[in-house]
């Protein structure tokens, strides 16, 4: 009997996330339903063995949350150059050799929520980075690509900032420093990739570091404005958004790697964004 091909998010805690949601939304817009896809709760000291039952039991590919993108990238067998880049991996395919195939969709996510959703053109920018931890490493380079005006990565542990900077030496007005060094600059864009909204909390930041008609976007994402999203509202933003929408584009890139297609992300945000009013 053929076994039934499966799909699903692991990390740990998993259960309040939206990927599969998402993902069937994307099966039912492009006609692949029924797909299973479940959330699978696994701590980090099971990641291999659960990884190989999963296969067994017909696993095809899966996505990896908090805390498992750095486990998983060394676990796969081959990663994209992306995902090579942060050392992180979000997404897996499972060969026919059961061998792993990783990548890391999150930084193409996020640039697309940007320049695709909310029509930036990053090219025009000086941006600010903040957090240097896996979704930092991640979207640095996608960023990179778009040739900003400059980019400043800030870390609260400044050290792991210039770590970084020098995995892209060479590349042009890229630059890096602890948060104290952030006095007296101003960016036009300010991403943060800190995990302190998960907390509720945000770093300390200068009340002038947002220019005139500036935009913050905190990759994380609640049912409430993050403390960063609140933040960009008090310091009079242009925008002050959340990652949900990178949140769908990550997990549209991951679709499209699994099937071949890429779904339209505007309606499953539409979707998620109306939920959440409601
Ligand atoms: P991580 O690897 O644990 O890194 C956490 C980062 O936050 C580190 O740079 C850490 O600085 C910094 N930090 C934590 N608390 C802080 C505070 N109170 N003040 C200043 N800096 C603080 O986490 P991650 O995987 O990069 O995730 C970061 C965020 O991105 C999370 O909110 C996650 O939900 C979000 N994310 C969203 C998406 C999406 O699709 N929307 C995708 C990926 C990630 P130190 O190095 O000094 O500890």
């Amino acid at each position: 009997m053929a076994v039934q091909p499966w799909y699903a998010v692991l990390g740990h805690p998993v259960k309040h996330s939206q990927s599969p949601r998402i993902h069937k939304l994307f099966a039912e817009q492009t006609g692949r339903l029924p797909l299973q896809y479940d959330a699978l709760d696994i701590p980090p000291e099971d990641f291999g063995k659960r990884i190989r039952e999963f296969i067994a039991q017909g696993g095809k590919g899966f996505n990896c949350t908090v805390p498992l993108k750095e486990l998983a990238f060394q676990m796969a067998d081959e990663t994209s150059h992306r995902a090579a880049q942060c050392k992180a991996v979000n997404t897996l395919v499972v060969r026919d050799d059961a061998s792993l195939f990783g990548d890391n969709t999150d930084g193409v996510g996020l640039v697309r929520d940007l320049e695709n959703n909310l029509k930036l053109n990053l090219a025009n920018l000086d941006i600010l980075v903040l957090g240097a931890g896996g979704a930092g490493r991640g979207i640095l380079g996608p960023i990179l690509e778009r040739s900003p005006r400059s980019l400043f990565l800030a870390n609260r542990t400044a050290d792991k900032a210039f770590d970084l900077l020098k995995d892209f030496s060479g590349v042009r007005d890229f630059y890096a420093g602890g948060l104290h060094d952030l006095e007296e600059k101003q960016f036009d864009l300010i991403l943060n990739a800190t995990s302190a909204s998960l907390r509720n909390d945000l770093p300390a930041l200068p009340d002038t570091l947002l220019k005139p008609d500036g935009i913050c976007y905190d990759l994380a994402y609640a049912a409430q404005a993050t403390a960063f999203v609140q933040w960009g509202r008090l310091h009079k933003a242009a925008l002050s958004v959340d990652g949900i929408g990178m949140l769908v584009e990550q997990a549209a890139e991951a679709f499209r790697i699994w099937f071949g297609v890429l779904p339209d992300s505007a309606p499953v945000i539409r979707i998620l964004q109306k939920e959440r009013e409601a």
